[in-house]
């Protein structure tokens, strides 16, 4: 293996030892998820490994998301494995259509597959549903599960906790026959939502909660994305999670740190699946590695929810937010966010990351990507006086510069200078402080790839504020000339001439909360929004940047990286999102 490979993490480690040790070698698999039968007769797995990104269609992927799609996605690839994308959709009630589809967009943007050659590994839990179903029945036959109909509370109570061992319920030692008929009369829709939930036989003395025999099945009359009204029961997470698993002939199912407490009860129900002969051995196996917690924002989908219903965001994909969709739109590529996720690595060890490795990241892929233009946030006129003495009746100055400094290759963009011109305000000063290299009255600066002036004043409305900068050029320093040295000028300015500058709406954000945890140490979330985040100004961009398509990236040199809007962009009417400044700005 090269030294660029992928850098080493346990994971990694791990499914090196089961390689080498053949653990999985002996697995068949059928072309499709099923049972020990379905794959019984199927050739052995050409897939190395398996491994699964199983997202819950209730909302949008976050950068969250994204460490795992790249870790699950990414092993798979170096293994000579498949990755499944598994829509984990065993909750009726918050899951839609919109949700799906905006998680297959957004994990092939990033992109990743889930084929296996010619065949895709997109799959449903709620395909499942009746082999689940079967499961829990075949574990109420073997004494292993049984209705419960306790009240809520008395579970709640009956569990016990940490110090307290939980007691047994009194539907406990009900006999398998009576079971399996009040599970058929759960399913069949004759009780209530809560009446009655299915529940594993384990241990009520458990030292790990987890199993005290947990709940594998509930009440829930309530209509179903795929399955409409077939099912009015539904798995819960940690029996449904294991088998869909298992179905798919997983090898390795990583999980984030959370679910360690749920490893026992997934090799408890998997080892008796295999047993009863339902699943095909060896079965998977569960993984942990610490999720990522990134500074300054939320990924929980319920705070993201909520700030885009509560409106303090405009929409899923509003460039304040830290979903992969929001990301995409504040100019985030691809290749930025799998830097990202391979800077951070993985291992088993929660910590939380600075908001600028995400920047950073960022910022070291546009670098290179990014074609240079021109742009002014904060215009003011800026006249050549002495034009028509310089240059006649000739009204433009070809004008050169390269699309990437590094890389010449790229070429070299061309615009035009004329006597009147747009430049920052911010670039004259009535009263310059001291260092001010820039436009003031005498001072000589260079238009940069332009010529060299010198300022000569500025005109002034009744209210004082500098309506025009005038300036005088300096003949025969134009950049690439032989003259262009002969004149020495301690600022450079940049600059858009009128009659080839585009309007344009530029977009610049700043951070969406003020503290490095928002609604941490039981504030609410809200209180920690940065009042004014959001600042639209009306600007210029050279033509070649108006003119690009969205989702072109440019370095606006001086501003920052800038991103063509995904939606609102057009050729007409331009539109750009600062993605990120030239400098980190978040250290201070
Ligand atoms: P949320 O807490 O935002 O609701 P979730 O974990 O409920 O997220 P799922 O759709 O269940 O969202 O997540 C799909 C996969 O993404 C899971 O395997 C989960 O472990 C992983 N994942 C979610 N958030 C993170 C995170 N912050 N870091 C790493 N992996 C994550
Ligand atoms: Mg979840």
């Amino acid at each position: 293996m090269t030294t660029d490979a992928v850098p080493a993490n346990f994971l990694r480690h791990l499914i090196d030892t089961d390689l080498a040790q053949g653990a999985y070698s002996t697995r068949r698999w059928a072309g499709s998820p099923g049972g020990a039968a379905h794959h019984a007769q199927a050739p052995q797995d050409h897939a190395a490994i398996r491994t699964r990104f199983p997202p819950e269609p209730n909302g949008h992927l976050h950068i969250g998301h994204a460490k795992s799609i790249c870790l699950n996605f990414g092993l798979a690839q170096a293994y000579g494995g498949v990755c499944h994308l598994r829509l984990d959709d065993t909750n009726p009630e918050r899951e839609n259509q919109a949700f799906v589809q905006g998680i297959l967009d957004t994990v092939q943007w990033l992109g990743f597959d889930w084929q296996d050659g010619q065949q895709s590994c997109l799959y449903r839990a709620s395909d499942y549903f009746e082999f689940m179903y079967r499961a829990a029945c075949y574990l109420i036959e073997q004494g292993l599960a049984y209705v419960d109909e306790q009240s809520a509370e008395d579970m709640r109570v009956n569990r016990g906790d940490f110090s307290r061992p939980g007691v047994n319920s009194p539907y406990r030692e009900r006999s398998v026959a009576d079971n399996l008929n009040r599970f058929a009369a759960m399913r069949a829709g004759q009780l209530p939502d809560g009446a009655a939930v299915l529940r594993a036989r384990i241990d009520m003395a458990s030292p790990n909660i987890n199993l005290r025999d947990p709940a594998l099945y509930r009440i829930k009359h309530a209509a179903h994305h795929q399955t409409g009204s077939t099912w009015c029961i539904y798995p819960m997470y940690t029996f449904a999670h294991p088998i869909e698993d298992a179905l798919e002939c997983i090898t390795h199912s990583i999980c984030t740190l959370e679910f360690e407490d749920q490893r026992p009860f997934y090799d408890w129900l998997l080892g008796h699946l295999v047993q009863g002969g339902l699943i095909q051995a060896p079965p998977p196996r569960q993984h942990e590695f610490a999720r990522l917690n990134l500074s300054h924002v939320v990924t929980s989908k319920r705070k993201l929810a909520q700030l885009v219903h509560e409106g303090h965001v405009q929409g899923w994909d509003d460039p304040r937010l830290p979903t992969l969709a929001g990301l995409r739109r504040r100019g985030y590529s691809a290749a930025a966010i799998r830097l990202f996720a391979e800077r951070i690595g993985v291992s088993k060890a929660d910590s939380w990351i600075g908001y600028d490795v995400l920047e950073g990241a960022l910022r070291d892929t546009l670098e290179a990507e990014a074609a240079r233009a021109m742009a002014v946030l904060n215009p003011v006129p800026l006249r050549l006086t002495n034009w028509q003495q310089v240059y006649g009746d000739q009204a433009v100055e070809p004008c050169l510069a390269p699309v990437h400094p590094q890389q010449p290759e790229r070429g070299q963009r061309a615009f035009g200078l004329s006597a009147n011109l747009w430049i920052d305000r911010d670039d004259f000063a009535l009263d310059p402080p001291k260092g001010f290299f820039r436009l003031y009255e005498g001072n000589m600066v260079r238009l940069k790839y332009g010529l060299v002036v010198r300022c000569t004043g500025a005109v002034l409305n009744a209210q004082g504020e500098v309506t025009e900068v005038q300036a005088e050029i300096v003949p025969d320093t134009k950049s690439g000339t032989p003259g262009a040295s002969a004149v020495k000028v301690k600022g450079v300015i940049t600059w858009l001439s009128q009659h080839d500058a585009v309007p344009a709406t530029l977009r610049l954000y700043e951070r969406l909360f003020d503290t490095e945890q928002p609604g941490s140490g039981g504030r609410d979330m809200l209180q920690d929004i940065h009042a004014q985040s959001l600042q639209t100004v009306a600007g210029y961009v050279e033509r070649g940047a108006a003119l690009a398509d969205a989702e072109t990236r440019f370095q606006f040199e001086r501003y920052g990286y800038f991103v063509a809007d995904r939606h609102d962009h057009r050729a007409d009417a331009a539109v750009f999102n600062r993605a990120v400044s030239l400098k980190d700005t978040w250290k201070k």
